[in-house]
């Protein structure tokens, strides 16, 4: 009977989550829709100085919309990753600005740093997104102010505590952020990390925080750990296992401002089996002064891939018709072109496709949606 309750539940739960993402999704599709239709209207009428407007509120429901699946596709654990061996204190040295920022005046943020510290194979950006996450629930558990910690750590977790953590044991590094808050009872704290569960008030909790940074730290082969008591203040502690091998200087964030412009004869090959999105990315290209070739499915890629003309870069979707995906597409590709620089660009769930996130030198992945400047540098930058 118990079994049952649970299942009944966790049916219930699906469907309030697929109701509350339907009606999320409707509200934003209506803004994305309206302004197109009320441009369109507008550039009939020759009324081009409010067109901007449109654009705006378009572009505004739109990346709002990419931020919903972004989450919802985190919490399935099915977003796509890029891991690379990190060096946990120079990340959280690299947020601590913007941490302190975000937890205003009131609050005293201290950060104690481990020396010696494992490396991890982790996303970055998305290591970085869930401390700020925390640190955020930490400052909104702190209305009249107080203490935020962050705190790294090695850890070896034998049998007893690597089973008490569902983890298998070894060594792990800890990111831990503390907060001398209100604290959770243990109800909020068995509901924390669900999709949607929230104390806030309306329009300013989603809900989404915990849920999320549980997906990516599973899906990363971590575990996420809530140690709190009513009043005294809140531990969450990420554990994520150690990676042997030296961590990469983070990349360069790629320079904002006017997109960077080809060379003469620079030739992109673009195999995607989205009309729409193959025409966006040669678009793109073509005023950059990049040639573009289209191609799409992953047969006719390679064809043009076995061929003689330039490429100087493949951009490939993964998910492609026709038996075989980009990524054996960039494969058999580079048997005769070795070296063969490739960027996937994705929408989910493809990271088997990918090789499990790790990817050969020279492959490299964007996920849709993306906006046309990242898109800019990352060719640039690749090619
Ligand atoms: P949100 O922040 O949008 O409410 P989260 O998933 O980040 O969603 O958190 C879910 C809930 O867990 C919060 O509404 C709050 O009740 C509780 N919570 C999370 N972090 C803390 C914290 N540091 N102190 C107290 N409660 C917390
Ligand atoms: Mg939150």
């Amino acid at each position: 009977a118990e079994e049952a309750l649970r299942q009944a539940q966790k049916m219930e739960a699906v469907g309030q989550l697929t109701g509350g993402l339907a009606h999320d999704f409707n509200n934003l599709l209506t803004g994305i829709t309206g302004s197109l239709e009320l441009m369109s209207a507008r550039i009939a009428q020759g009324r081009y100085g409010d067109v901007d407007r449109y654009v705006a509120a378009a572009q505004g429901a739109a990346k709002r919309a990419a931020a919903l699946t972004h989450r919802l596709l985190a919490f399935s654990r099915r977003q796509t990753l890029d891991p690379k061996p990190t060096d946990v204190n120079r990340l959280v040295r690299g947020m601590e600005e913007l941490v302190r920022r975000t937890a205003g005046p009131g609050v005293a943020v201290e950060v104690v740093e481990a020396g010696g510290l494992w490396s991890v194979l982790v996303d970055p950006h998305q290591l970085e997104n869930a401390l700020l996450n925390l640190c955020i629930n930490a400052r909104d558990a702190m209305p009249d102010g107080g203490r935020l910690t962050v705190e790294t750590a090695n850890r070896w977790l034998d049998a007893a505590a690597a089973r008490e953590r569902d983890l298998a044991p070894g060594p792990y590094v800890s990111l831990c952020v503390s907060d001398s808050g209100t604290g959770m009872s243990p109800e909020v704290m068995a509901k924390a990390f669900d999709p949607f569960f929230t104390t806030k008030p309306m329009g300013q909790g989603t809900g989404l925080g915990l849920s999320m940074i549980y997906g990516f730290v599973r899906q990363s082969g971590g575990q996420v750990r809530i140690y709190s008591e009513l009043g005294q203040g809140t531990t969450l502690c990420l554990y994520l296992p150690r990676h042997r091998g030296a961590a990469e200087a983070p990349e360069a964030a790629p320079e904002a401002g006017a997109a960077p412009r080809a060379r003469v004869g620079e030739t992109v090959l673009i195999v995607d089996d989205e009309p729409t999105v193959r025409m966006l990315v040669t678009e793109v290209l073509e005023d950059l002064g990049y040639a573009a070739i289209e191609a799409a499915d992953g047969a006719s890629g390679l064809t043009v891939l076995h061929s003689d003309v330039r490429i100087d870069l493949l951009v490939t979707d993964v998910g492609l018709p026709g038996g075989m995906n980009g990524r054996q597409m960039a494969d058999a590709g580079r048997v005769s072109r070795p070296g063969l620089k490739v960027l996937f660009i994705t929408g989910y769930a493809e990271n088997a496709a990918l090789g499990g996130g790790r990817l050969e030198p020279g492959m490299h992945v964007l996920t849709k949606p993306f906006s046309v400047d990242v898109l800019a540098s990352r060719i640039r930058a690749m090619i």
